[in-house]
């Protein structure tokens, strides 16, 4: 077996010494200009004559500017920058499990921007995965990979900024999730605790993830973020803020402090940074420019739980993953009134996803195929991960309309 880290160039030899601030945030001109400013300090030169794969945020259908998916022009920046500086640059990316990674292109403005540049974009899915092993893995021992990385010499990270109900935040760091081979991804979520590990297992998978595979540099896009529901259903926050650094932990770290939070605070870079996989300390990040802090606009925090977000719909979450909640979340924001044309208005209703649950009260709405084993309870809604549309169509016919 061999693991990204085998193959790609170390961080060590691809970028020598960085003269300059280790972090670099630009405000205020634009997601192209502030990409490109960003970048500006950021010696490119080693990528000369390199593959670079370029993986932004595009997991999901959403437009350009949603909070949802990495901005269009934040890549066009990038593409230009390595291609400025003699590299071979592929945009590429491994979509949540159900979403077209072309039709996520085309939405997020990253396939019009591709193709005016003649820039190839790859569906990371396409073809097979190498597994690779994690020797300080604590969650996990092993992954799978999407071959197509192997390609590459140096992998950049391109999130959007966002809250997220699991991981606190979702950035440089989190976004390598997305080059994890087709459903082996939901793995990630489908975790039992660890005992004597207080950590969520999907912080601390994360965290051993990133024990191989940390992109050389990250380009955070807060030009619109999201907050509150991330990842999927929270509002949009406008920051028009970009963060490139070549410790991805450290621009994390910095993005944090964008949004109103702390690294610290959040369980898988706490935990790498414990490892050694970067730097979340702000008293060893040298950040550029001065006065960077005053962009900061906090981000509203996700709800503990999706019951506090939603009256009356108690949800029963048990080891879900985040395309489950995310097809739920987005569904109860648009049909939560509606729902009640068919359910009792004066008790809470059950919605369960994920799989585990022991009991479930009768008349419980079942979605997803995780829940199939109690479907008996009340409405099911088969699909891994269910479609939002055909919630709605299992409870009408579930009332003989
Ligand atoms: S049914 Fe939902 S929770 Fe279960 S594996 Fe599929 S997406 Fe994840």
């Amino acid at each position: 077996m061999i693991t990204p880290r085998d193959r790609l160039p170390t961080l060590d030899a691809c970028w020598p010494t960085l003269a300059g601030p280790a972090v670099t945030v630009a405000h205020g001109a634009g997601p192209y200009e502030n990409t490109r400013r960003a970048l500006e300090p950021v010696d490119l030169s080693p990528a000369r004559g390199k593959r670079v794969l370029l993986k932004p945020n595009a997991g999901r259908v959403a437009a350009c500017g949603s909070g949802i998916v990495t901005h269009g022009q934040v890549v066009a920046a990038a593409v230009d920058a390595f291609r400025e500086a003699g590299a071979e640059v592929v945009v590429g990316e491994s979509p949540i499990v159900g979403v077209r990674v072309f039709e996520a292109f085309e939405a997020a403005g990253i396939a019009a921007m591709a193709e005016q540049r003649g820039c190839p974009l790859i569906d990371m899915d396409r073809r097979g995965c190498v597994e690779v092993d994690l020797s300080e893995g604590r969650a996990i021992r092993s992954i799978r990979v999407c071959e197509d990385l192997w390609g590459f010499d140096l992998v950049v990270s391109i999130p959007v900024m966002k809250m997220h109900m699991h991981t606190g935040v979702t950035l440089s760091v989190k976004n390598m999730k997305g080059c994890l081979w087709r459903r082996s991804k939901v793995e990630l979520h489908m975790l039992p605790r660890m005992d004597g590990i207080d950590a969520k297992p999907i912080d601390v998978a994360i965290a051993d993830m990133s024990s191989v595979l940390r992109p050389h540099l990250a380009i955070i896009d807060g030009t619109v973020g999201m907050e509150g529901l991330g990842p999927s259903a929270g509002s949009p926050k406008e920051l028009d803020a970009i963060v490139v650094g070549t410790d991805a932990f450290a621009a994390d770290a910095v993005a944090c402090r964008l949004m109103g939070t702390r690294a610290e605070q959040i369980a898988h870079l706490r935990i790498g940074a414990e490892r050694g996989y970067g730097v979340i300390d702000p008293d060893r990040i040298a950040v550029s420019p001065d006065g960077w802090q005053e962009w900061s606009q906090p981000f509203a925090a996700p709800p503990e739980n999706l019951t506090i977000a939603f009256p009356n719909v108690t949800v029963l979450d048990n080891n879900s993953c985040s395309a489950c909640q995310s097809t739920l979340l987005l569904f109860l924001k648009k049909n939560r009134d509606q729902l009640f044309d068919y359910f009792p208005k004066d008790r809470p209703l059950h919605v369960a996803i994920g799989k585990g649950h022991a009991e479930l009260p009768e008349g419980t709405l079942c979605v997803g195929n995780c829940t199939i084993n109690h479907r008996g309870c009340g409405i099911f809604v088969p699909g891994c991960p269910p479609v939002g549309s055909e919630i709605l169509r299992a409870i009408q016919e579930g009332h003989g309309e």
